[in-house]
Order: C-alpha cells, then sequence, then structure tokens
C-alpha cells in the first residue's frame, strides 16, 4: 500500500530523515516510535506531501507520489489528522466536519461523509449543531478523526492522535479507534512518543531515532530482540550490564554466565 525507499527530508540545511526505508501492507496499523524531535512528524509530512524528499521514493498503491502537493491528498486516498485537536472552537460539529468539503464535494457526497461520521463515532450524531468548543477534549478528537475517516481513505496518518489528553481517556480512545480501523480494514500508520500506545495499537511498529530508522517489527521482537543499545533502551525497563562474548551462545557478565539462542 505504502513504500518509502531511502527517503532523506531536509529542513534547509537540517537533514530531518535519514535514509528511510519502510512498507506498510493494506489493512495494516502501523506505529513509528520515538521521541521529541526523532523525525515523526516529518515522517507524515512527506508522505502525504506537505514536503517533498530530497533524495529517496514514496510510492503509494504503487504509485510514485514523492514530488506529489499537499492540496491533493485528500482527492487521492490519503486522511491526515495532523498534531493538537485541529477543530475550530466556535464552529459547531456539522461545520467542523464540513470545513473544507464545499469546495471538493457535492452536498450528496458531504451528506455521506456524515452518514461515515455517525457510523464511526455514533455518539456525535446528538452533538452536530453544538458549538465544538463545548465538547470534551475526547469528543473533539473524535470530531478530527471522524473529518479525516469519513471520505473512507485508503490510508490514515495520524500524528499523536491522543497526545493531548489525560491518560484514561487516551486509552479508551486508542482501544475505540483500534477497534473501528480493525474493523473497517483501514491501512493506518501513526506517530507516537508514547511506547504503551504503539504496543497497543499497532500490528508493526517502527523505532525512530535522529531521523533514522532503527528497527522495524512487533512488540515482542524490539522488546525481546532489540537490534542495538539504543532500542533496548528506548523499548526495554531493564538495566543494560557490560557482558564478553564467550562463544555463539553464552556471555560472560558480572552476574555469571547467561546463555541463550543469539543471532
Ligand atoms: P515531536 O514529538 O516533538 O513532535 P517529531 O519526532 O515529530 O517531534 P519532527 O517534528 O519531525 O520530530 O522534527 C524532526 C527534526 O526536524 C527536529 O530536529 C526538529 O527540530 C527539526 N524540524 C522540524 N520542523 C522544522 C522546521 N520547520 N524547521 C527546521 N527544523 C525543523
Amino acid at each position: 500500500m505504502l513504500k518509502m525507499i531511502g527517503v532523506e527530508t531536509f529542513y534547509g540545511k537540517i537533514k530531518a530523515l535519514h535514509g528511510v526505508s519502510l512498507a506498510v501492507k493494506a489493512g495494516q496499523l502501523v506505529c513509528i516510535l520515538g521521541a521529541n524531535g526523532a523525525g515523526k512528524t516529518t515522517i507524515l509530512k512527506t508522505i502525504c506531501g506537505a514536503l517533498e524528499p530530497q533524495k529517496g521514493t514514496v510510492v503509494f498503491s504503487g504509485q510514485d507520489i514523492t514530488a506529489w502537493q499537499p492540496d491533493k491528498t485528500a482527492k487521492q486516498g490519503m486522511g491526515h489528522v495532523p498534531e493538537g485537536r485541529e477543530v475550530f472552537p466556535f464552529l459547531t460539529v456539522k461545520e467542523n466536519l464540513e470545513m473544507g468539503a464545499y469546495s471538493r464535494k457535492g452536498k450528496n457526497e458531504i451528506d455521506a461523509d456524515l452518514e461515515m461520521v455517525f457510523h464511526y463515532f455514533p455518539d456525535l450524531k446528538n452533538k452536530i449543531n453544538l458549538q465544538a468548543v463545548l465538547l470534551s477534549g475526547g469528543q473533539q478528537q473524535r470530531v478530527a478523526l471522524a473529518r479525516a475517516m469519513a471520505p473512507r481513505p485508503d490510508i490514515l496518518l495520524l500524528d499523536e492522535p491522543f497526545s493531548s489528553m489525560d491518560s484514561e481517556l487516551r486509552e479508551q480512545l486508542a482501544r475505540e479507534v483500534r477497534h473501528l480501523l480493525r474493523r473497517d480494514g483501514i491501512t493506518a500508520i501513526m506517530v507516537t512518543h508514547d511506547q504503551h500506545e504503539a504496543f497497543a495499537m499497532a500490528d508493526q511498529i517502527g523505532v525512530l531515532g535522529n531521523g533514522k530508522l532503527l528497527q522495524w517489527g512487533n512488540g515482542y521482537d524490539l522488546y525481546h530482540r532489540p537490534s542495538s543499545r539504543f532500542v533496548a533502551d528506548f523499548i526495554g525497563q531493564g538495566v543494560l550490564i557490560p557482558g564478553e562474548i564467550i562463544d555463539d551462545n553464552k556471555i560472560s557478565t558480572e552476574l555469571g554466565i547467561v546463555s541463550g539462542k543469539m543471532t
């Protein structure tokens, strides 16, 4: 569904992505996990065409989209929920959901989109004429998600979609969104700095550090077989101790000899 091959994106002279390659299959829910400034938002902006990479290729549904422009994304099958709660507080829920759509769509299409919104988030139906400012944080975020999901994009790009919520609400909405994406087989790439969120939501996780994709795998692999010290530090909750390799399956440490299958 989506591939990045050796992508390098710059801000002026600052290189934010260093040769990022990844592949997302249709129906997969993928998380890019990284600390602040790792380059998560830059990955999403590069995919949706808001930034053009200086090197590498982005392929979406078999088409080279490296030089896309952002205004084409909605038409061409991407839904993007940028970081922050992107709702207009003094517009109603309905106006927020329709925002921008009138320039691209007829009334029938907009009505169909609204039906999809209620399909995804039925609770919004009786709030449709309320100003967004009167909704809770979780409900506002549902509006932002619903706006991106309603046109049934081929791929949904979610930038820290739960970061502005308290932990209970965050878990609840994360579960709900995962259920909806799964139920309707929606392909999604979510970026987050929250390891628990990534582990709970994703089929595949990419660990990003300083603009480099350091490891790609499921939660079990990342946790049990980190490919580098950086990933072990970032993912694990253990303690790193020095050791000396004795043979293919044994390491001598100050706690004794540790054996196990190593590759
Ligand atoms: P956060 O979790 O804080 O949102 P992030 O992982 O999304 O961080 P990016 O926003 O992609 O990281 O930024 C990656 C790098 O690019 C950082 O070093 C950042 O300082 C730099 N950067 C981002 N936007 C710009 C910009 N407009 N101009 C210059 N440098 C930028």
